[in-house]
């Protein structure tokens, strides 16, 4: 059953929203025509490239082979090659991107039950918590992760983005008893945050996607980026002041993490220093919420690492548990 959000305060903030709004189109229109400027075919290879841990420059499209993944901005005429740029305005590699496919609707699963949690007062006790979550997924990497987890019978949270032709790979981290949640339909930066209309009509886009795959209302959010992510202001000054109020108007939940992996601050890092940034920044907090990824080939070492960093949690007198309405709400303020 689909919730209906409570959108009580919209009113009251359609002022401060117009001026936003407004303000945004202007911001987006000269991006647009700048962007524009390389609509055809430019291109220029980027095989690596350093990512900002607070703006995760995260990706929206793979090759499935690869595992690269582009920037997109824009496609030409007959919608087969796509322009794609870095967000630092770099060019990125050009690739043959096929038009979106319609999806085959498949029927909802319901996901099975999983351990109740205890009411949210009880998540402010001094038990020590730890949520492991995965974002950007699905990919080839899932299954994977999905196994480890099973191995080790915890259960975890995956912030998912839209990829074509992996439906059964999200309908698998529900049927294993994960949550799965809403990180963005094209978590392209440009676009999410042009202005709250167009995040909010990429949010909705991911929540439905969601629902209509695997049969899950899920109103647990993370913002691309964090909430606390600047790139957002280049694309419209301030926007995430106001996305974080109305985010939760509308009657979701957003979620940072106070645990980095740093497994997105470059490609393959190595397990050990996953593991070690897990290990120094766990201990400070009875709750944590641990950021890693779930995105293929250049993700392989969070995988690797998986194993220890569960076993360190575990042999701190943590208890993982996957994200619920009723766990504790972890924001970068
Ligand atoms: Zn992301």
């Amino acid at each position: 059953m689909r919730k209906s959000k409570n959108r009580g305060h919209e009113y009251v903030l359609i002022a401060a929203m117009l001026v936003i709004i407004f303000g945004c189109f202007a911001a987006a229109m000269t991006t647009a025509i700048s962007n524009d400027a390389g609509n055809k075919t430019s291109v220029g290879a980027v095989s690596t490239f350093d990512l900002d841990i607070t703006n995760e420059y995260s990706l929206v499209e793979t090759d499935g082979k690869n595992g690269i993944r582009y920037y997109v901005i824009t496609k030409n005429e007959t919608n087969s090659t796509t322009a794609a740029a870095w967000p630092d305005g770099s060019e990125a590699e050009v690739t043959a991107v096929a038009a979106t496919t319609q999806t085959t609707p498949f029927p909802s699963i319901t996901a099975p039950p999983t351990t109740t949690q205890p009411p949210r007062t009880e998540q402010n006790d001094n038990r020590r918590v730890a949520y492991l979550t995965f974002d950007d997924g699905p990919s080839e990497n899932t299954e994977k992760i999905l196994d480890i987890l099973d191995e080790y019978g915890v259960k975890a949270t995956f912030f998912v983005i839209y990829h074509k032709n992996m439906e059964s790979r999200y309908r698998e981290i529900v049927a294993r008893g994960h949550t799965i949640a809403l990180h963005s339909y094209t978590h392209n930066y440009r676009k999410v945050y042009s202005s709250e209309a167009a995040y909010f009509d990429d949010l909705e886009k991911i929540h439905d996607y969601v629902y209509d795959v695997t049969g899950v209302d899920s109103n647990i959010v993370r913002f691309p980026g964090g909430s606390s992510n600047t790139v957002s202001n280049k694309y419209c000054k301030d926007i995430m002041k106001t996305l974080k109020k109305d985010v939760v108007a509308r009657g979701y939940v957003y979620h940072d993490w106070n645990v980095d992996s740093t497994d997105a601050s470059g490609n393959n890092i190595a397990p050990e220093i996953l593991l070690d940034n897990v290990k120094a920044r766990l201990t400070k907090n009875r709750k944590s919420n641990i950021l890693m990824h779930d995105t293929g080939e250049m993700k392989q070492t969070t995988v690797q690492a998986l194993p220890s960093i569960i076993e360190y949690i575990r042999s701190q007198g943590y208890e993982m548990e996957r994200i619920t309405e009723d766990s504790k709400v972890i924001t970068h303020g």
